[in-house]
């Protein structure tokens, strides 16, 4: 068998339709292994309640949340932020909410990226009227240039560029999300929507 044969199909797709990838696997296992490790150290024996933005987080929480060291439970909330493939929408929409109890209980969100700010916001005042006993936010990717609202989450993975990414649990139009690592897609793969930057 050839080498490129022997290549798992994401990975080739990564290397065909990717402009240019901005974060590796091996980066990405790396860094989960330190935020694991960060986070555990914050929470110590304290039991934790995860709440994963899905479905972009799906893939990043799956990682993480099984190098956490500390007692856990999970969580998921459904949040569409764009109405369709091609338009942005300014409030994100809640599809599906969370059944735990978080009253009383360490909190920690989990997302893909943090982007102008929004989805993070709506979905950490929705768990504050809850109550918990601390509330922190998680993301793997972070544009720092692109808030609408301010907002800083507590850990986070990579700093990034402003630029559309997808791979690792992030899609463009439901694909990509299998890619391996993390990558701005070329532009003939884009369809093009006026709003990817
Ligand atoms: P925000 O509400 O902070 O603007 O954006 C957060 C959500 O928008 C993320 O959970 C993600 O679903 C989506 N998003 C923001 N930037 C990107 C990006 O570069 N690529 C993809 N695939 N989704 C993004
Ligand atoms: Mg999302």
């Amino acid at each position: 068998m050839t080498e490129s044969a022997s290549q798992p199909a994401a990975q080739k797709i990564a290397q065909k339709e990717l402009a240019r990838v901005l974060v590796t696997e091996e980066q990405i296992k790396q860094r989960i292994q330190e935020l694991a490790k960060e986070i555990s150290a914050t929470y110590g024996n304290e039991e934790l309640t995860v709440i994963s933005i899905i479905n972009g987080a799906i893939l990043f929480t799956a990682d993480l949340f099984r190098q956490l060291t500390c007692p856990t439970r999970l969580d998921c909330i459904r949040i569409s932020s764009y109405s369709d493939s091609e338009r942005p929408i300014s409030d994100p929409e809640l599809l599906d909410t969370f059944r735990l109890n978080i009253n009383n209980r360490h909190t920690l969100v989990i997302d893909d990226i943090l982007d102008t700010g929004r989805t993070l916001k709506k979905v950490v005042d929705l768990l504050l009227e809850e109550e918990p006993l601390s509330l922190r936010t998680c993301v793997l990717l972070d544009k720092p240039n692109r808030r609408d609202i301010p907002y800083e989450a507590d850990f986070v993975g990579f700093r990034i560029p402003d630029a559309f990414v997808v791979g690792y649990g992030l899609d463009f139009d439901e694909k990509y999300r299998n890619l391996p690592c993390i990558g701005v897609l070329k532009a003939e793969y884009q369809n093009p929507p006026q709003w990817i930057v």
